[in-house]
């Protein structure tokens, strides 16, 4: 099953878009089962997951971490995380530059824009955002790279407000990709959203339960 969802979704997006298959929760067997069709993009939400999958694992996953980041767990997947995609502040990325020199690695990330109201979910402010980028402390870092965007909408059957908070995601990534060489990944779109994501302009899509089934937290 597993193999056969990765193959339909590959089927039906153009083959820039790159799926990151989110196992959280999910077993070893599955996430092997992914790779043995040749599926290498995980992404996970708990560092503590990460790291034991990644120690249990072949060596040869890229793992990425989609969860909200804690400064205080960036310690335990700097020496192997490949894309850290909820960076939210400034806190953040100077622990992850301080990681990335202390591993001898340039961590790369995306910072977390808000585009939903909802109160739960996790972001930067378009202004905050933009501040970082441009800050002259962040052009000074040595070992953080800032890839680009990532932004999760809100959770509603609305194609309307969904449409309108992706497309005021690109609009800000256009922007800013159009003066900043490393800013080339929009990274919006999960099982229920993704065909309208890529729509509106996202390179990397979340998938998690359209490929490992529903999770039982
Ligand atoms: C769990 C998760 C996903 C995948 O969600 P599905 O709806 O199962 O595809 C994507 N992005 C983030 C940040 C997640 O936490």
């Amino acid at each position: 099953m597993i193999d056969k969802n990765i193959n339909k979704i590959r089927s039906d997006i153009p083959d820039y878009v790159e799926i990151i298959a989110i196992s959280k929760t999910k077993p070893n067997e599955d996430i092997m089962k992914a790779y043995k069709i040749g599926h290498r993009s995980f992404g996970e939400n708990k560092v503590q997951e990460m790291s034991r999958k990644f120690e249990e694992l072949p060596k040869d996953i890229i793992w990425h971490m989609v969860g909200h980041v804690q400064s205080n767990k960036i310690k335990y997947m700097a020496p192997f995380v490949n894309l850290i995609h909820g960076v939210d502040s400034f806190k953040s990325i100077k622990i992850i530059n301080k990681e990335g020199q202390k591993n001898n690695r340039v961590l790369n990330c995306l910072l977390q824009l808000k585009i939903s109201q909802e109160e739960s979910k996790f972001g930067l402010e378009t202004d905050a955002l933009k501040k970082i980028i441009f800050s002259d402390e962040y052009d000074e870092m040595k070992n953080i790279k800032i890839k680009g965007i990532m932004a999760m909408a809100t959770n509603t059957n609305s194609k309307d407000i969904i449409r309108n908070e992706f497309m005021y995601a690109k609009n800000i990534f256009d922007e800013i990709s159009a003066v900043d060489n490393n800013f080339e990944i929009l990274s919006m779109g999960m099982s229920n959203d993704y065909h309208l994501a890529i729509e509106c302009g996202s390179n990397m899509i979340r998938i998690g339960s359209l490929i490992f089934g529903d999770r039982n937290y």
